[in-house]
């Protein structure tokens, strides 16, 4: 028996708006139409020359832009998904992992990884949109809170970089305790005194917000990502008002104090290095 049937039909996004990085020659940015050799978009850490759109990328790409020499280790690269409430929806929960796991070349929807970046021993997490929309199950939980662990056994500092639709209804109570499994296991990493840095990038909303995004020593975005919990629709039926021009995006959030800058892709590198360096 399915657990959620679709009722509105015609709900499609074509296949090339879901691709996170492009490939091919040419990059075409959604944002100003202009067209750009792909070899040079890369060059400029994956944004727009014209406009500056930050296109949404990868935790492949974010390791490589990241560390010296792209040289890293993978933490728990090969924890996937059980099924522990025998979901099925349009397709068995199982079947749709092993389906994404084949699509995407992933086993679940973040990566973890130590490295050097500019010489600073770091442990980054980043997490994978295209694994069913960067949702956050038992598999992101549990990598995330190893991967803190592996910053607090060598005291080195972590950075995550969030990209998520929020919990995986998929895992439903199991989602949600993930929250305050890497919620406690960040207060550890403060007790301990090493810094923790929360990159927040294009989208990150519902329990990912909620949980260890908002939890950093500093909480950083990239320009023009949405950050937030509940979506527009959702606030707007809520309290039956119009919402603000530029609600959710990063540039808001940081105005009404709930981020401490918002970082350059380009920049990403060198300014996390020298905060590292300060705090050390
Ligand atoms: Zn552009």
């Amino acid at each position: 028996m399915s657990w959620f049937t679709r009722k509105d039909k015609g709900i499609l996004t074509p296949t090339e708006s879901k691709r996170e990085a492009p490939d091919g020659l040419w990059y075409q940015c959604p944002s100003c139409k202009k067209a750009m050799h792909t070899r040079e978009h890369r060059l400029f850490a994956y944004t727009c020359s014209n406009c500056n759109y930050h296109e949404k990328i990868g935790s492949q790409e974010y390791f490589e832009l990241l560390f010296d020499q792209t040289k890293y280790t993978e933490l728990d690269a090969m924890l996937s998904s059980g099924d522990p409430l025998n979901f099925v929806d349009t397709k068995r929960y199982p079947d749709r992992i092993k389906a994404t796991e084949k699509k995407t070349g992933l086993k679940d929807a973040v990566r973890t990884a130590h490295g050097k970046v500019n010489d600073i021993e770091i442990v980054v997490s980043a997490m994978d949109f295209s694994f069913i929309g960067g949702s956050m199950g038992s598999v992101v939980g549990e990598k995330i809170a190893r991967g803190i662990d592996y910053a607090l056994a060598h005291k080195i500092p972590f950075l995550m970089i969030s990209k998520s639709g929020g919990a995986r209804m998929m895992e439903a109570g199991f989602s949600l305790m993930q929250m305050a499994k890497t919620s406690a296991k960040l207060a550890l990493l403060a007790e301990a005194g090493i810094p923790y840095i929360s990159l927040l990038t294009d989208p990150t909303t519902g329990g990912v917000t909620a949980s260890y995004a908002m939890l950093g020593d500093f909480n950083i975005s990239e320009p023009g990502a949405l950050i937030g919990f509940a979506g527009p629709r959702v606030i707007r039926e809520t309290i039956g008002k119009d919402l603000p021009k530029g609600f959710q995006s990063a540039e808001f959030v940081l105005e009404h104090g709930f981020l401490d800058f918002i970082v350059d892709r380009k920049d990403l590198k060198d300014k996390l290095s020298s905060l590292l360096g300060m705090l050390a």
